[in-house]
């Protein structure tokens, strides 16, 4: 069957690889950008792309987004919501949950059924075998327009609160965030002595594809709120985390970040969890008491 006419609306790196995915499998594709340009590659390819944004809203009434934030949807569409009337919103713009509630909100003002989206992999993989979104929002949308939508990323349903997709998105973030900069440091601290970032790969690589076995076991540990210490306890890695913040300093670092993981571990052991896994340092993260 015919898979259903599409706007695309936001054509920056992002909206521009979900359009060429989409025009590769024959989407009719209507497309509409701030900047016109952008859209130049994609009319070359099959779409058509209108001059206002209310015609793209009229042409499809699947509407995908692809912006800087949720704010860029409020400056295209806030003037035009007359146009918005039985549709389904397809946001996948990032921002934060709380951002997304309220645009849940706006969205059922003016009649649209808004499903919040976040796609977890880099441009050059939208529409490869790798790549997945979460979403949350009305299933029901997201059922109605599967066969589309999977052409981008494979849908990963995550409920029906619209902040849910979002904050599944920023977590995942926060991870991958976090440990490029943990592996930027720990390059500096060996260049620190001439070592080239070449040579210590390897043991990078090592380190970090060994992270993915601690994750069940911490799991475990985090549904259960129990946090046995036996193989390595919060005290031990708390003195690891003071030498490596001392092994910046003397190596002339900027230590913010080592400093940040030995503040964790000096809340985490004054608040009486020396003895337990590393992995009660979820209750200092999540701001619990006992
Ligand atoms: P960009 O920030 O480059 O997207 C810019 C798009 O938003 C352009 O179409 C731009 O229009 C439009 N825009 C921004 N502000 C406004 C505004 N005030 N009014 C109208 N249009 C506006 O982001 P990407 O394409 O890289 O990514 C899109 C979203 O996807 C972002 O939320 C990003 O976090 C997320 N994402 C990005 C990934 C990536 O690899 N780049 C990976 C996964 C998610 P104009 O062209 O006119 O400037």
């Amino acid at each position: 069957p015919a898979l259903p006419s599409t706007t695309l609306i936001g054509l920056g790196p992002m909206g521009r690889a979900m359009g060429r995915v989409l025009l590769e499998h024959d989407v009719p594709l209507t497309v509409f950008n701030r900047t016109p340009a952008r859209g130049d590659a994609l009319v070359a390819a099959g779409a058509r792309r209108t001059t206002t944004v209310a015609e793209a809203l009229d042409a499809s009434d699947l509407v995908v987004l692809s912006l800087t934030d949720y704010a860029a949807m409020y400056d295209l569409l806030g003037d035009v919501t007359d146009h918005l009337a039985g549709k389904t919103l397809v946001n996948l713009s990032s921002d934060n949950p709380q951002e997304t509630e309220c645009a849940a909100v706006w969205a059922a003002e003016h009649g649209v059924r808004l499903l919040v989206g976040g796609v977890m992999v880099p441009e050059p993989l939208v529409g490869s075998e790798v790549a997945y979104a979460f979403y949350s929002g009305p299933r029901a949308a997201l059922e109605e327009y599967d066969d589309v939508l999977r052409l981008i990323a494979a849908p990963r349903y995550v409920g029906e609160a619209h902040g849910l997709a979002q904050l599944h998105y920023q977590a995942q973030l926060d991870i991958f965030l976090t440990c490029l900069a943990g592996v930027l440091h720990g390059y500096q601290l060996v260049a620190s002595a001439g070592v080239r970032a070449a040579d210590f790969t390897a043991y990078v690589k090592d380190n970090v594809d060994s992270l993915s076995m601690y994750l069940e076991e911490t799991a475990r540990h985090l549904d259960a709120d129990d946090h046995p210490g036996d193989a390595a306890n919060l005290r031990m890695m708390g003195a690891t985390a003071d030498h490596v913040v001392r092994a910046s300093e003397q190596a002339g670092l900027d230590a913010t970040l080592p400093r940040a993981v030995q503040a964790l571990y000096a809340r985490g052991i004054a608040a009486g969890h020396g003895d337990q896994s590393w992995t009660a340092l979820a209750r200092v993260i999540s701001g619990r008491r006992s």
